[in-house]
C-alpha cells in the first residue's frame, strides 16, 4: 500500500513536470533584499519579492529585533488566551488600530490564520458572504469553514455585486468580502462603490489589505486610505509578512465588540502558538519607519512607473494598473517557465505563475518593485527582459 502510494504521487509529480505546472524553489543563501545571495553562489535581482519597502533586511530592524529578543526572549510558548499575552502584543494590536482607523486589532500568526478564522467566528447559516472570484486563497478556505451563504461575483464586476447583495435580502447579516489589492494582477479593489453598495444595501465589508498596507495611501495605511474610504471598512485583514517587515504574522482590524468575539471564538487565534514577541516589538519600528517614510513609498512608485513603461515599451503585454505588482502576461505555463529561465541565466530571478494559482491560459511572470531597486538594477533587469524576450520569441 506504501509503494502504491509513493508511486501513485511519483506519477502526479512527473505530470506536472511535463505539463510545466511544477514550481522549482531557488534557494537564497543571504537576507532578502533587492539583489539576493543565491545559494549556488551566483547574485540575482530579485523582482518577485513582496519586500515593497526594502525592509526585510533593514539594518534598524535588525537592531530593534536584535534589542526585542535581549528584552523578551525568543518564544511564548502559549496561545494568546493561556499565559502568551505579551505587553508588546499589547501595544502592537493598538497601534494597528489606530493607524489603520479602527477601534481594536488582533495578532495572528499569519494573515492566513487570520482569514481562515474570521468568518466561521462571526457569521452563521442565516448569514451571507458575498466574495470577490478572485479573492486570496485564505479568505476563500475562510469562508467554505463557514456555514453562512456563499456567493460570488466577478472579479470587481459591481453591477453583479449588487445583484447578489439583492439575492442575499433575505439573509440576517450580509458580509462583502474582497482583496484590498488583488495579488495577482495588482488592481486594487474599487472600494468606494463597493462602500456605497455597502451602504445602499445594509451590508458589512471585509477587505484583506495584505498588498496595500504600508504602501498605499498618503500615509502608506493601505487601499482604504488609498480610496478614501478611511473609516467606511468594518473588516480589515492583513499581513505583517510583506511591506510590514516581511517576518509572519498577520492581524484584523474592526469594532471593538469584533476584535473582542475574535479573542474567543477565531480558532486559530485559540489554538496556535502567539506571535513571537520579536515580531511584534520589532512591527513597532517598522510603523515608525513607515510613518516618516514617505521618501521609500515614493521611490517604490518611481520604480514601478519606470519599470512598467520599460516593459511596455520593449512590447510585452502587461496587465494595466499603477501598483507595485506588474504582471507579464504570457499566455501558457511553457512560455512562463522559459521565460523565467532565461530570465534566470541572466540574473534576474522571478517566478513564473500557472494553473492553479491563476486561471488557465493567463500565465504570467509577475514581477514586483521594491523601494530596494536602485535605477542601475532595475536598468540591468530591464535589459535581461529584452534578451530573454527575443530569445523565447515572446517579443519580436
Ligand atoms: C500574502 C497574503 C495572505 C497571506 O498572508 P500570510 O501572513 O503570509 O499568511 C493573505 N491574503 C492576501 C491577500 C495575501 O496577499
Amino acid at each position: 500500500m506504501r509503494d502504491a502510494f509513493r508511486s501513485e504521487l511519483a506519477g502526479r509529480l512527473e505530470r506536472l513536470r511535463a505539463d510545466g505546472l511544477f514550481r522549482p524553489e531557488v534557494e537564497i543563501a543571504g537576507p532578502q533584499g533587492g539583489v539576493v545571495r543565491l545559494a549556488d553562489g551566483r547574485e540575482a535581482i530579485n523582482l518577485c519579492a513582496n519586500n515593497y519597502l526594502g525592509l526585510a533586511d533593514d539594518p534598524r530592524l535588525v537592531a530593534a529585533a536584535r534589542e526585542a529578543l535581549t528584552r523578551w526572549g525568543y518564544g511564548m510558548a502559549s496561545v494568546r488566551f493561556i499565559c502568551g499575552t505579551h505587553s508588546v502584543h499589547r501595544q502592537l494590536e493598538a497601534r494597528l488600530a489606530e493607524w489603520l482607523g479602527f477601534e481594536d486589532a488582533v495578532l495572528h500568526p499569519s494573515c492566513f490564520d487570520a482569514n481562515t478564522g474570521l468568518f466561521e467566528a462571526l457569521l452563521g447559516p442565516e448569514d451571507a458572504v458575498i466574495s470577490d472570484a478572485l479573492n486570496h486563497a485564505s479568505i476563500i478556505d475562510g469562508i467554505r469553514l463557514c456555514k453562512a451563504r456563499r456567493l460570488v461575483y466577478p472579479n470587481g464586476d459591481m453591477a453583479a455585486l449588487e445583484a447578489r447583495l439583492a439575492e442575499a435580502a433575505d439573509a440576517r447579516f450580509r458580509l462583502i468580502a474582497t482583496d484590498g489589492v488583488f495579488s495577482m494582477d495588482g488592481h486594487i479593489a474599487r472600494l468606494a462603490e463597493i462602500c456605497d453598495l455597502a451602504e445602499r444595501h445594509g451590508a458589512l465589508v471585509m477587505v484583506d489589505d495584505s498588498h496595500g498596507v504600508g504602501i498605499l495611501g498618503a500615509g502608506g495605511r493601505g487601499s482604504h486610505e488609498h480610496c478614501g474610504v478611511m473609516g467606511r471598512i468594518d473588516i480589515m485583514t492583513g499581513t505583517l509578512g510583506k511591506a510590514l517587515g516581511g517576518a509572519a504574522g498577520g492581524y484584523v482590524a474592526a469594532s471593538a465588540e469584533i476584535v473582542a468575539w475574535l479573542r474567543q471564538r477565531s480558532r486559530p487565534y485559540l489554538f496556535s502558538n502567539a506571535l513571537p514577541p520579536v515580531i511584534a516589538a520589532t512591527t513597532l519600528a517598522v510603523l515608525d519607519i513607515i510613518r516618516d517614510g514617505g521618501e521609500l513609498r515614493a521611490r517604490l512608485w518611481r520604480n514601478a512607473r519606470s519599470f512598467r513603461e520599460a516593459l511596455a515599451r520593449l512590447g510585452f503585454r502587461l496587465l494595466p494598473g499603477e501598483h507595485p505588482i506588474i504582471p507579464v502576461m504570457l499566455g501558457d505555463p511553457r512560455h512562463a517557465q522559459a521565460m523565467a529561465a532565461a530570465l534566470g541565466r541572466r540574473g534576474v530571478h522571478v517566478a513564473a505563475f500557472s494553473f492553479p494559482v491563476v486561471p488557465k491560459g493567463q500565465d504570467r511572470i509577475r514581477t514586483q518593485m521594491s523601494a530596494a531597486h536602485d535605477p542601475a538594477t532595475l536598468e540591468r533587469a530591464v535589459a535581461a527582459f529584452a534578451e530573454a524576450g527575443r530569445e523565447t520569441g515572446v517579443i519580436p
